[in-house]
């Protein structure tokens, strides 16, 4: 389920039909709902507030739901309470600021997602640097796509000791015009290679740096 289709809930909503989930998706505006209602099976207008439309939309039976309202702080807390009043098993629910997640959490949502600062912090790393790419996946691990810099160009892997010099480990490798692949100890990269690099936040962007 899917509460809130702005730009979010929408994009959201979208793709989960597309990977084949049955999404209920609700929204508070007709106007939007009507939008929808070509590109999603289930769409309906509601109050997600409202306890009373929500036990009427069967909402207690739904395994894993999206509170993807972001503006209306009030509205985005009522609704995650009455989720969790409902006992859905799995509540995810954006915030917008760091406040709100703190909220959120407290009134009982499992997941909590910040789009907006999240991507801010995504982006400056990218700005700054020579990264083409970059993924916090835990609180000081991250995972880049860069270029390979030069001294580890034209040498296997295996023979780059680029985990005891850098602490970095290279995972994959793509050549221009192939596809990404695992890389072992074998692997001999090429300038033009994309690499993903997996390390620590300090090490996998120090790395990244170099040329
Ligand atoms: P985005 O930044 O992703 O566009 P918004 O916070 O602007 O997110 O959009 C939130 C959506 O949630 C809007 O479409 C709004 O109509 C909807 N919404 C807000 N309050 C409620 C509510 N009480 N019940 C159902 N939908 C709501």
């Amino acid at each position: 389920m899917v509460i809130g289709l702005g730009r979010f809930g929408t994009a959201l909503a979208l793709e989960l039909a597309r990977r084949g989930s049955e999404v209920l998706a609700i929204d508070h505006r007709p106007k939007i709902v009507q939008a929808l209602a070509g590109q999603l099976t289930h769409v309906v207008t509601a109050d997600a507030t409202d306890l009373q439309a929500l036990r009427e939309l069967g909402v207690a039976e739904f395994h894993r739901a999206v509170v993807a309202i972001g503006g209306d702080l009030e509205a985005s807390i009522l609704t995650t309470s009455l989720l969790t009043e409902l006992e859905v098993d799995d509540i995810w629910a954006k915030a917008v600021t760091h406040q709100h997640k703190r909220i959120l959490e407290r009134i009982g949502a499992h997941h909590i997602v910040l789009p907006e600062s999240d991507m801010g912090e995504r982006v400056a790393h990218l700005v700054s640097g020579r990264m083409l790419d970059y993924i916090e996946v835990d609180e000081n691990f991250a995972l880049v796509k860069t270029h390979p810099p030069r001294d580890i160009v034209g040498v296997p892997l295996g023979d780059t000791r680029l985990r005891s010099r850098h602490g970095v480990t290279v995972v994959s490798v793509k050549s221009v015009g192939e596809q990404f692949t695992y890389a072992t100890a074998d692997t001999v990269l090429q300038y033009g290679d994309v690499i993903l690099v997996a390390g620590t936040i300090a090490e996998a962007e120090r790395f990244a740096e170099r040329r």
